[in-house]
């Protein structure tokens, strides 16, 4: 018999974050505290849950731009190394205790260093405090393992920096590199450069592509820039005809996309939030799962978006009435197309994941 899909279960089951902005999903609490540390009064708020709400609210907008100003507070508090391990740490714990077994978080170096911090620093820090929260999460009985990614910003002009900080930084818990920011008028191709040097040094790249900005910015992401993943990719239904008998042609794009398995990191709850999808029922990862492109489901930011990967899978199984089939499925998605090395993935793949959805799913 299978486990009732029950919230509590789908916590308990094994998850597998890919896209998640350590900017994006600070416990309200700690917002409140960092700021009073540092005398940041620019919150319209001081009281934790009422700061949770406006966070939602801002998110839900419906603008990205808007959507983007909520990280001023948040990336204010963030700027001592203090504050940084701190944040860490409580991400790790959080996500721990959500049940995410791997996770790869991310964060813009660049935004860190308005109190004189170097790039250097701001990276030590963040990965200190992954280290105490995953320790602290083991002491609690959580096993989790955390990959960061470094983001360059896309309408600034650090993207050669990062990349070169991304690759120094590979052997201590840095996995990757993206580019994030408003799509519109900043196409990913402005950042060749490091690309460049980042494929020539077998280093891994994601690019947000596709999610407020159509099929040009994916096509640029993949066939210029290199990118191993697509961040969100939602647009990528522009490239497919749904016929009324319910097949779908995919074009030329769409078609690589699928055929190379090129892995969506999908975020439903933040597309809905900022206009990228207009609802959870009519979002793209449900067609993109039937046709089985490489879909993975992530949170983007648990504190704009008040979601977890709990409730991103619960809500998935309530709109799209998926089972433990389709969990594993996007978690095992998620575990392939991980930045850490194939042996570690696949251990991850059947000594973790595997047996869990097999008891859950009573096979
Ligand atoms: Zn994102």
């Amino acid at each position: 018999m299978p486990a009732p899909l029950s919230v509590e279960n789908i916590r308990d089951a094994p998850k597998v974050l890919l896209h998640d902005h350590l900017d994006g999903g600070l416990r309200p609490a700690t917002v409140v505290e960092l700021a009073d540390a540092i005398g940041y009064t620019a919150l319209p708020t001081r009281d934790p849950e009422e700061l949770a709400g406006w966070f939602l609210g801002a998110a839900h907008s419906g603008s990205l731009v808007r959507y983007l100003e909520t990280f001023g507070h948040t990336v204010a508090v963030m700027q001592t190394p203090e504050a940084l391990a701190r944040v860490a740490a409580e991400c790790a714990e959080d996500l721990a205790a959500d049940g995410v077994v791997y996770a790869e978080v991310r964060f813009a170096p660049e935004l860190h260093v308005e109190q004189g911090l170097d790039l250097d620093q701001v990276v030590e820090a963040v990965l200190e405090g992954f280290r105490i929260g995953t320790a602290r999460a083991a002491t609690a009985g959580r096993s989790i393992r955390i990959g960061c990614l470094l983001t360059a910003m896309r309408h600034a002009a650090r993207s050669r920096e990062i990349a070169e900080l991304a690759v120094r930084y590979r052997d201590v818990g840095v996995v990757g590199f993206d580019i994030a920011g408003a799509e519109k008028g900043f196409p990913p191709t402005r950042h060749l450069d490091a690309f460049e040097y980042v494929r020539q040094q077998n280093a891994h790249v994601t690019i947000h592509a596709g999610e407020a900005f159509g099929l040009p910015s994916i096509w640029e992401a993949i066939q210029w820039c290199g990118a191993d993943r697509l961040g969100h990719g939602v647009r990528i239904v522009d490239d497919i005809t749904v016929a009324s008998d319910g097949t779908a042609k995919l074009g030329l794009l769409a078609a690589y996309v699928r055929d190379t398995r090129i892995p969506l990191e999908m975020c439903p709850t933040s597309n809905v939030h900022t206009g990228a999808a207009p609802s959870l029922a009519e979002h793209p990862i449900g067609l993109l799962t039937k046709l089985r492109f490489r879909v993975t489901v992530n949170t983007d930011n648990r504190l704009m978006s008040g979601c977890s990967m709990t409730s991103e899978m619960a809500a998935l199984v309530d709109t799209f009435g998926y089972g433990w089939d389709d969990l594993q499925w996007f978690t095992v998605n998620a575990m392939k197309s991980a930045f850490i090395g194939f042996d570690e993935r696949l251990a991850l793949i059947t000594d973790v994941i595997k047996p869990r959805y097999a008891e859950l799913g009573g096979h």
